[in-house]
């Protein structure tokens, strides 16, 4: 990568627009000598549970600590026994299937809509759910699944729902928002994520009293009175100043969010090549773009010929779960997840994008030139 590269990321200029606010709550924590489950913990959890529309946020050290201690949670309560099997889309970032591996439980793929990429009631209809348990319904690349049909059919068929809004923070439908579908929802506060700490973080959000209680617990040693453990607990809490953080930047999440439609507008207007496949768009609030993920049969030629004019891009994922060394021995083949995988390209996202650099983005992918049409 060259210094005037497009990136596909930039996460320096991301945080330098809140450089002051950052340092100010930086000195609050520092200067307060309480670092872990404090005020700044409080004020985020109720801030973020607010935003969300639900009663509960309980924050944890990631979110693949907030999945898993959500399935944990549901097993204390015996929602769920240890073996259960829980219905998760194949084509996610490897986090989903380990949480539900973590707990004990048992994870089963099931292939997404091939114009979403998300989990869709329509294969849930042609699915055998009878040993089913749970579902865990990941809102992929910033875009809500079909949450009302979804919730409808776990509902009807008595099965747990969770959502994955790692990638999807305030994505909405109706004015409902990403969390306030699920029985429980995990999410994530990396660095990269639309809403992203300075180093990891993450949070469970529910309406449940019984399952925040729970959860309070297990996340802090399975104790909620000090030296007295009720649960087997695990040590993962955000901390006073990642939550500080977090607060600055919450405050500009819908800012940001408003930036990276108007991207994906761009790029949904001006790239106009039959070789590149380009996102399906359900409704416009259900999308926050998180990513922008285009599709090609020749994924990797079109890769290169971006990195030539000057283009960083990446891939998620690259390696579909099944076929990935800790799960070929366990989970199925997917054969449209293994398509999935060699044909999906991430173009660079990032709500500091200067229309120049988009405009740079749009005229690569129009200048690639092959004769294989799109997928
Ligand atoms: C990032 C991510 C996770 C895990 O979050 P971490 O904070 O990295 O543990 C889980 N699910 C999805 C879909 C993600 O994108």
């Amino acid at each position: 990568m060259s210094q005037d590269d497009v990136k596909f990321l930039n996460l320096q200029r991301v945080n330098a627009r809140y450089r002051d606010a950052l340092v100010e709550a930086a000195s609050r924590v520092i200067d307060s000598g309480w670092y872990i489950l404090g005020a700044e913990v409080n004020q985020f959890e109720q801030e973020f549970s607010s935003y969300c529309g639900t009663r509960h946020c309980i924050s944890v050290g990631n979110g693949l600590d907030a999945l898993t201690l959500i399935l944990r949670g549901y097993i204390e309560m015996g929602r769920l026994q240890p073996g259960d099997k829980v219905l998760i889309p194949s084509n996610t970032f490897i986090a989903t299937v380990l949480a539900a591996s973590q707990a004990g439980l048992t994870p089963v793929l099931i292939d997404p809509d091939e114009d979403t990429y998300n989990l869709s009631a329509a294969a849930l209809r042609d699915t055998d759910l009878s040993a089913i348990k749970a579902v865990i319904a990941v809102h992929l690349y910033g875009q809500l699944a079909d949450m009302a049909a979804i919730s409808d059919l776990c509902e009807h068929r008595g099965l747990l729902l969770i959502e994955d809004a790692a990638q999807a923070h305030g994505a909405s439908i109706d004015g409902k928002r990403a969390g306030a579908f699920g029985a429980a929802t995990g999410f994530s506060f990396f660095p990269g994520k639309n809403l992203g700490g300075l180093g990891d973080g993450g949070a469970i959000i529910t309406h449940d009293d019984n399952l925040s209680n729970v959860c309070k617990k297990l996340r802090n040693y399975g104790s909620s009175i000090k030296y007295q453990h009720d649960l087997q607990g695990v040590n993962s809490r955000l901390d006073e100043m990642q939550a500080a953080f977090l607060r600055v930047k919450l405050a500009h999440l819908d800012n940001d969010t408003q930036q990276r439609r108007h991207i994906a507008q761009r790029y949904l207007q001006g790239i106009r090549n039959s070789a590149i496949k380009l996102p399906t768009v359900t409704q416009a609030p259900a999308h926050v773009w998180h990513l922008f993920v285009v599709r090609c049969r020749q994924r990797d030629l079109l890769q290169a010929h971006l990195a030539s004019c000057g283009v960083q891009t990446l891939i998620h994922y690259p390696i579909a779960i099944p076929d990935q060394a800790s799960y070929r021995e366990t989970l199925p083949a997917s054969n449209l997840a293994t398509r999935l995988a060699a044909e999906v390209l991430s173009l660079p996202m990032d709500p500091t994008m200067t229309d120049a650099e988009v405009a740079r983005v749009i005229d690569a992918c129009n200048s690639f030139k092959t004769d294989v049409d799109a997928v």
